[in-house]
C-alpha cells in the first residue's frame, strides 16, 4: 500500500492548468503590463461585483491590507485594538505597526471571536474589533456589531480566509469600515507568490488606501501623505482573474468535501467537527480549512501521517498571545484548549472523494483501535 494524500498540493495549483497559466505569462510579458495595469483594474472591479463591496483595492497581501486599513481607520499609539487570540500572528503585528495595543481575546465554539470575551476587554483606550473570519466562515457580526456600537468601536474583519463567505446574505469584509484578502497560494483563491487585497464600503478609507498603497501619489504625481510601495502584482491579478471565474464551482467543491466529512465522522464521539453546510441559516461557509477537535490530536496526527494522509495544525497549534516573547500575558485557556486539540484535514482542488473516503476510514479506524 502506497497511499500519498498530501495535506496540500503546491505543484498541482499550476499542473492542473499548466497551458492556460502559460498563455496568462506570455500575454502580459508581450504587453509589459506589469504595475498598476488593466488587469488588476478588472480585477478589483470583478471582486466589486462578486462580494457585493464597493471598493477592491489589490494590495501586496492581507497582513500590509489590515495595516494599511488600520492607518487609514486612524488607529495611532496609545490606542487597544482586540482581536481574536485564534488567528495568524499578521493579525496582531497589523496592529503593533501602527503603534497601537494588540489586545487578544477568546474564541467560541465555532473557532470564532467570542463576543462576551470582547466585551469584557474593553478599556477606555479601546478603539476597535478585529473578528477573524476563520476557516472561511464569519462571525456572529450582528452581536459584534451591537457591541461596537454601544461602546463606539471601529470594526476592522480579518478575512483573509473568507472571500466567498456569507452571514445574512453579506459578504466578508462588508460588516465595518474595511476588510483584508489573503492570495497566499493556499488560501481559497490563491496566486503564484504573494497578493492581497482590501475590501471596503467607506469613500474615505478607499481614497485613503489608494493613496497609500502606492507611495502616497495620486493620478497627478502630488503626494499628499507618507505611503509604502504595497501594490498586487499585475500578472498575480491576471491569474486572479482566470481563478475567479470558476470561484462557485471551487466554493461548490470544497462544500461538498465539508458534507462529505460530516457524513462520515459525525458519529465518532470524541470528534468536535465545524458547523455543517447548512447547519443554519445565517451562516454560508466556504470551507477554507476543516478543522476538527479531538484530545487525542498528537496521536490522530501521527496515525494518519503513518497512513499517508496530511494534516496541518494551524499556526503551529499556539494562539498569538502564547508568544510570550511577544509581551502577552494575558491567559486564554478556551482558545488554549482549542489550540492543543485542533487538526485540519486536507480539503483542497485536488483531492478526490475516494482519497476523502480513505482519511475519513483511517480516522474511524484510530478510534476503534
Ligand atoms: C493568511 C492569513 C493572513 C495573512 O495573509 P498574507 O496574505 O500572507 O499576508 C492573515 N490572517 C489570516 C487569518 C490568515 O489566514
Amino acid at each position: 500500500m502506497n497511499i500519498k494524500i498530501p495535506f496540500f498540493n503546491y505543484q498541482s495549483l499550476f499542473k492542473q492548468q499548466e497551458k492556460i497559466f502559460i498563455e496568462i505569462f506570455s500575454d502580459i510579458g508581450r504587453r509589459g503590463a506589469y504595475i498598476l495595469q488593466k488587469d488588476l483594474s478588472d480585477f478589483e472591479l470583478n471582486i466589486e461585483k462578486y462580494t457585493g463591496v464597493k471598493h477592491a483595492i489589490g494590495v501586496a497581501n492581507a497582513t500590509d491590507a489590515m495595516q494599511l486599513l488600520l492607518k487609514a481607520g486612524g488607529i495611532v499609539s496609545d490606542d487597544e485594538v482586540i482581536f481574536c487570540s485564534h488567528t495568524m500572528i499578521a493579525t496582531a503585528s497589523a496592529i503593533k505597526f501602527t503603534g497601537a495595543t494588540p489586545i487578544p481575546v477568546e474564541a467560541g465554539f465555532d473557532h470564532l471571536i467570542d463576543p462576551q470575551s470582547i466585551k469584557k476587554a474593553i478599556t477606555s483606550r479601546t478603539k476597535a474589533i478585529i473578528p477573524t473570519q476563520l476557516n472561511g466562515r464569519i462571525a456572529n457580526m450582528c452581536e459584534i456589531l451591537d457591541i461596537a456600537k454601544e461602546y463606539g468601536l471601529q470594526i476592522y474583519e480579518d478575512s483573509a480566509q473568507a472571500l466567498g463567505a456569507k452571514y445574512k446574505g453579506k459578504s466578508a469584509g462588508s460588516f465595518g469600515l474595511g476588510g483584508c484578502i489573503s492570495f497566499y497560494p493556499a488560501k481559497i483563491i490563491g496566486c503564484f507568490g504573494d497578493g492581497g487585497m482590501v475590501l471596503t464600503n467607506d469613500e474615505s478609507i478607499y481614497r485613503k488606501i489608494k493613496l497609500l498603497r502606492d507611495h502616497g501619489r495620486s493620478a497627478d504625481g502630488n503626494v499628499s501623505v507618507w505611503g509604502f510601495n504595497s501594490r498586487l502584482d499585475n500578472l498575480q491579478a491576471a491569474i486572479l482573474n482566470f481563478f475567479l471565474k470558476s470561484f462557485d464551482k471551487t466554493i461548490k467543491r470544497r462544500r461538498d468535501i465539508a458534507d462529505l466529512y460530516h457524513q462520515d465522522l459525525k458519529d465518532i464521539d470524541e470528534l468536535n467537527l465545524p458547523p455543517a453546510t447548512n447547519s443554519d441559516q445565517d451562516h454560508f461557509d466556504t470551507y477554507q480549512n476543516y478543522e476538527i477537535e479531538t484530545n487525542k490530536r498528537d496521536e490522530l496526527k501521527k496515525y494518519l501521517a503513518d497512513k499517508g494522509v496530511g494534516t496541518l495544525i494551524q499556526w503551529g497549534g499556539k494562539a498569538v498571545h502564547e508568544f510570550r516573547d511577544l509581551g502577552f500575558n494575558q491567559s486564554l485557556p478556551i482558545t488554549e484548549k482549542i489550540m492543543r486539540n485542533s487538526l485540519m484535514l486536507p480539503l483542497n482542488m485536488s483531492i478526490t472523494d475516494e482519497e476523502i473516503k480513505y482519511v475519513c476510514k483511517s480516522i474511524r479506524n484510530f478510534f476503534n483501535e
